[in-house]
């Protein structure tokens, strides 16, 4: 049967990267990887994929190439240069990038890309670690409607909500909105559990009603118990959500949209990094509103 399905490379096997790729190998996918820490080549490889020693190897052979690694400088990195995967892969190869990087990054790739045959899509993802383990993250695609068709039925391994949002780089836009809504609704859920906490109510009991009615949110259902045993192992790391942040205030400045909240809890964000948390969940916000609260942090 597998023979059937295209052959596909990772790049990156992170937080997210592994869990995702295992997927694929659950759905059947000839899955070769590669990343920089050893132990997650080894993981994949128990799950059943390949290992590879350099990208160039892991490429080679493959119809898909998905990438999951932290930023647009590394995005570069693995994609550019005689290493890297536009040298590389076979000419009609179908690249995915999944990280959460700037749109005119995304834009660039494409281009590069099709001047050597490649086709390109960027599709970051929202839902966190849980999303991507349990395989029901939301994929935001950028990019040309054949290549969305192709590349479905891989997507449909990895997330339940799968939308083309436009052409290249409107997948990280989108991905950038949500960051800010994400980052804002944690900052709102983490002053409402120091108010909480300060006023002496019961905070579970405030939260699972809190999560009943409109207050209630993915964010909340899935931070919920990282706010109250104050458990700050990533999950989504501050640095991650610091990049993102400035990715959506660059862009919505690029195109004269107004962030006055978003701006606020890009500098919390920030902030909290400074401090040295940066390697800490985003539910860590409550650890700067703590601070300012003069509470226990
Ligand atoms: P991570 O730091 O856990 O993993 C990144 C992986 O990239 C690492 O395994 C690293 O080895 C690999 N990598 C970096 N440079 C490389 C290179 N030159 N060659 C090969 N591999 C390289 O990060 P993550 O949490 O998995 O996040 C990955 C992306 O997904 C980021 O853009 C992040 O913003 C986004 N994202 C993360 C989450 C989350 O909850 N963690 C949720 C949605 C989106």
């Amino acid at each position: 049967m597998s023979s059937t399905l295209p052959k596909v490379a990772w790049i990156g096997l992170g937080i997210m990267g592994s869990p995702m790729s295992e997927n694929l190998v659950k759905a059947g996918y000839d899955v070769t990887g590669f990343t920089l820490e050893r132990d997650k080549l080894e993981r994949l490889t128990a799950a059943g994929g390949t290992a590879a020693g350099s990208i160039a190897e892991a490429v080679r052979d493959a119809d898909v190439v998905i990438t999951m690694v932290p930023a647009s400088p590394q995005v570069e990195a693995i994609a550019y240069g005689p290493d890297g995967i536009l040298e590389n892969v076979r000419t009609g190869a179908l690249l995915i990038d999944m990280s959460s990087i700037t749109p005119q990054t995304s834009v660039d790739l494409a281009k590069a890309a099709k001047d050597k045959g490649i086709r390109v899509l960027d599709a970051p993802v929202s839902g966190g670690e849980a999303g991507a383990v349990e395989a029901v993250l939301s994929i935001m695609v950028g990019g040309e409607q054949a290549d969305f068709d192709r590349a479905q039925p891989l997507f449909e391994a990895l997330g339940k909500t799968i939308v083309l949002c436009g052409p290249h780089g409107s997948g990280q836009t989108v991905k950038a909105a949500n960051q800010l809504i994400v980052a804002v609704n944690i900052q709102a859920c983490a002053e409402a559990v120091v108010f909480l906490e300060k006023s002496g109510v019961d905070l579970k009991a405030a939260l699972d009603v809190l999560n009943g009615g409109l207050a209630g949110s993915t964010v909340l259902t899935r931070k919920k118990d990282n706010f109250l045993n104050r458990d700050f192992e990533p999950g989504f790391r501050i640095d991650l959500h610091h990049k993102d942040m400035g990715i959506v205030t660059d862009a919505a400045r690029n195109v004269g949209a107004a962030l006055p909240v978003g701006a606020v809890v890009a500098q919390l964000v920030a902030s909290l990094r400074t401090q040295g948390d940066g390697g800490l969940d985003h539910s860590a916000l409550l650890r700067a509103v703590e601070r300012l609260s003069g509470a226990r942090a």
